[in-house]
């Protein structure tokens, strides 16, 4: 599959719709999720254009992916998190539930998270 360029965050990455913005680097944009699921949930993506984790770890340079890795300790930091921790989620492909096809990573903490998996 090839990648969309009018999927949303193909759209926010170039200034085409706005976001809440919470970091920004060379290599990666994160920014508030629309319907957050935790008190606090951020969407967290590579600035290329790759559809999810399978084509990121393939196709990114050692330096994107050096900077997708870090930016997710710097933002929970940013936002308390590194003490009372959080998950990181990233929805791969169908069964994965990934509804936006360009790769982030969903940052949530804030409160005691539930079960992490539910099927269905
Ligand atoms: P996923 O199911 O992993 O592809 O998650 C897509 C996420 O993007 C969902 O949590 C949506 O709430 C979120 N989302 C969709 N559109 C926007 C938007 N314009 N700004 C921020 N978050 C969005």
């Amino acid at each position: 599959m090839v990648y969309d360029t009018h999927n949303i965050f193909a759209k926010i990455l170039r200034g085409e719709i706005p976001c809440k913005k919470v970091y920004e680097d060379n290599h990666v944009l994160a920014f508030h999720d629309i319907a957050p699921k935790a008190p606090v949930h951020i969407l967290v993506l590579p600035k290329g254009p790759y559809k999810d984790m399978d084509d990121f770890t393939k196709r990114a340079s050692a330096e994107e992916i050096t900077a997708l890795f870090r930016a997710f300790s710097q933002i929970a930091c940013d936002h308390g998190l590194d003490q009372s921790g959080y998950r990181l989620i990233s929805n791969c492909g169908i069964n994965g539930g990934q509804e936006v096809p360009h790769l982030h990573l969903h940052l949530l903490g804030g409160t005691r998270l539930g079960r992490m998996v539910q099927a269905g």
